[in-house]
């Protein structure tokens, strides 16, 4: 019925399907909310944002994951995303194979611009280990 999360990643599911089931999760709770508000002579549709935070379980905790355009290989700690320059983000061990034979510099795949080792940086995304 929900989907299941069990690498801890991605959805397994359409999005659709996991915004139904996330939201069929919540319905208990909205509906308590709606109610306790409605006593207070407030209306759950006119707020912008919850007043309380509903917790839907670990199934519906995704992080955000990084595959290289290059290698198509996702990010580990061992080869973890990097910036380059223009903005392309590339994983470690790609930019290592553009890099071999070349002295410091490379072409980013994607546009012309040129890229340094030295100006390469480290990209984290919230949420990953
Ligand atoms: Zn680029």
């Amino acid at each position: 019925m929900f989907p299941l999360n069990t690498r801890g990643a991605q959805a397994s599911e359409s999005p659709l399907t996991t915004v139904v089931a996330a939201g069929s999760a919540a319905l208990p709770t909205l509906l308590k909310l709606a109610a306790v508000m409605e006593k207070g002579g407030q209306d759950l549709r006119s707020v912008e944002q919850l007043p309380v935070e509903i917790a839907l379980g670990p199934e519906f905790v995704f992080r955000p994951i990084f595959a290289c355009p290059v290698s198509r290989d996702m990010s580990t700690p061992d080869n973890p995303p990097l910036a380059l320059p223009c903005g392309h983000v590339l994983a470690e061990q790609s930019v290592a194979k553009l890099l071999k034979n070349r002295s410091r510099a490379f072409k980013c795949p994607y546009c012309p611009m040129e890229c340094r080792q030295e100006s390469l940086r480290p990209v984290t995304f919230p949420g990953i280990d």
